[in-house]
């Protein structure tokens, strides 16, 4: 047996137990799921923390610092490559793997197999969190665990895995309640967390795309106003659900017009399209395959979906007022204006037309820079192992904890990188939070070797 197969067994494993354990959040529940992981890596030489809100949801920290250092940041020492990954104390950066182990709800019924089995068969690892995200904190974990098994120290910096609950409903008390409450305890120059790494195939090249950017959310209410009256008389009063029948004609029209950030731009530029010209490179895309359009096309601007529609309470009263939520999709460094520069592209003046518009979340997406050391790493990595392949940045059109951890450490670098090789973007995306939720074993594999390698490179 080499090390490659006894790491993908490690993780093989370690995926089926964390499947095992029913996370289903709410209520979560994951104490069990996160004991199990700390006595792992408690095993292999890391120090291990459980802290949370309450009792039956701790977070997981593990912490393998460098050589001869018993705390991190304690007399670590500098070393000139480090200036290669950045740190916050020139002593070598502080490189954490974070993942979370709750998972969104399964309907058995409508599965082939057990949700929370991890059965193995036709090649494929099955069960709720196989994909979002117990196969990637299971890779994490099981390239940690094996370095540190084997008696690899980092030479400069330290390892820290962070494996948080809760991120299924917001991470009130995993990631948030962690950076926020114990940020001396999470703080991180490297994060990879979820968010990026399927392949994908475009202008017969294959892609492997890494998370830089989450989008944020400035949801908002479109309300008409009328003149109740009684349903039987049509014209009697005013009926402020049909003056809503022009908002969602032109809300199904059209989206906002593009407005490029930094990393579409660049990831245009790295499929081997022109960033100038956006409409071209859909124009393409949707010639090729038009799944490419829905995917990737929130990155290019502000996106607007109506989702909720609320009018007369009584079926015979004609509504004297009628509300619609906006659920709205924002690419990190535009902000307010650009949103209402945008609701007036699409709907028309708000004065003008007759309805109101009041924001109901105000909340601006984060990013780290397309370009950086980790990048190229990855992208090296990536090269050597699916040679003629690339790594492109995207945008997350919705978002991960990396939010929380960009927002606690603005200097911190946080990608969202899982490699499957295997299984492409197209095949895992209606998986994740459906039914057969499966990964490719190969890919879980894969996967882990990325986690080892890329703790090996970056931290000696
Ligand atoms: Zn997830």
């Amino acid at each position: 047996m080499s090390d490659r197969d006894d790491l993908a067994r490690e993780a093989t494993e370690l995926l089926q137990r964390l499947i095992g354990f029913n996370t289903v959040n709410p209520p979560g529940n994951e104490r069990e799921a996160q004991e199990y992981l700390a006595a792992h890596l408690n095993e292999a030489g890391f120090q291990c923390e459980l802290l949370g809100a309450e009792a039956q949801r701790p977070n997981l920290l593990a912490r393998l610092p460098a050589e001869g250092t018993s705390r991190p940041q304690s007399g670590a020492q500098v070393r000139p490559e480090s200036a290669a990954h950045g740190s916050a104390d020139g002593e070598g950066p502080t490189l954490c793997y974070l993942g979370h182990v709750d998972t969104v709800l399964a309907d058995s019924e409508k599965w082939s197999h057990d949700p929370w089995s991890g059965a193995v068969e036709d090649g494929f690892l099955w069960g709720r969190g196989a994909l979002d995200m117990k196969s990637q904190v299971a890779a994490e974990i099981a390239a940690a665990a094996s370095l540190a098994r084997s008696g690899w120290r980092p030479a400069r910096g330290e390892l820290l895995v962070v494996a948080v609950v809760d991120e299924e409903t917001g991470g009130e008390l995993g990631a948030q309640w962690i950076t926020q409450t114990h940020p001396e305890k999470v703080r991180c120059d490297l994060l990879v967390n979820e968010g990026g790494g399927e392949v994908f195939e475009y202008g017969g090249k294959r892609h492997y795309g890494v998370c830089c950017a989450e989008k944020g959310v400035f949801r908002f209410t479109v309300t008409t106003v009328g003149v109740a009256g009684h349903a039987s008389m049509p014209k009697i009063g005013e009926n402020a659900l049909l003056k809503m029948a022009p908002v969602l004609e032109r809300l199904a029209a059209r989206q906002p017009s593009y407005e490029l950030t930094a990393e579409p731009r660049a990831f245009l530029a790295g499929i081997g399209e022109d960033p100038a010209d956006p409409e071209g490179a859909i124009a393409h895309m949707q010639a090729e395959d038009a799944r490419l359009v829905t995917m990737f096309e929130p990155m290019f601007g502000v996106t607007f979906t109506p989702t909720r529609i609320r009018a007369s309470e009584k079926i015979n009263v004609i509504p004297s007022s009628a509300e619609l939520k906006v659920d709205c999709r924002v690419p990190p460094g535009l902000g307010e204006a650009e949103v209402r520069r945008a609701i007036t592209e699409v709907l028309g003046d708000e004065a003008d037309e007759g309805w109101r518009i009041d924001f109901t979340e105000r909340i601006a997406g984060n990013r780290s820079p397309v370009h950086s050391p980790l990048m190229d790493t990855i992208s090296e990595w990536i090269g050597e192992r699916d040679p003629g392949a690339e790594v492109v940045p995207v945008i997350l059109p919705g978002f991960t904890d990396s939010r929380h951890f960009r927002e606690a450490f603005p200097e911190c670098l946080a990608y969202g990188f899982f490699p499957q090789k295997h299984q492409s973007m197209f095949e895992v995306a209606p998986l994740i939070h459906g039914a057969d939720e499966r990964i490719d074993v190969r890919d879980l594999a894969f996967a882990a070797e990325f986690f080892r390698d890329l703790a090996l490179r970056v931290l000696g």
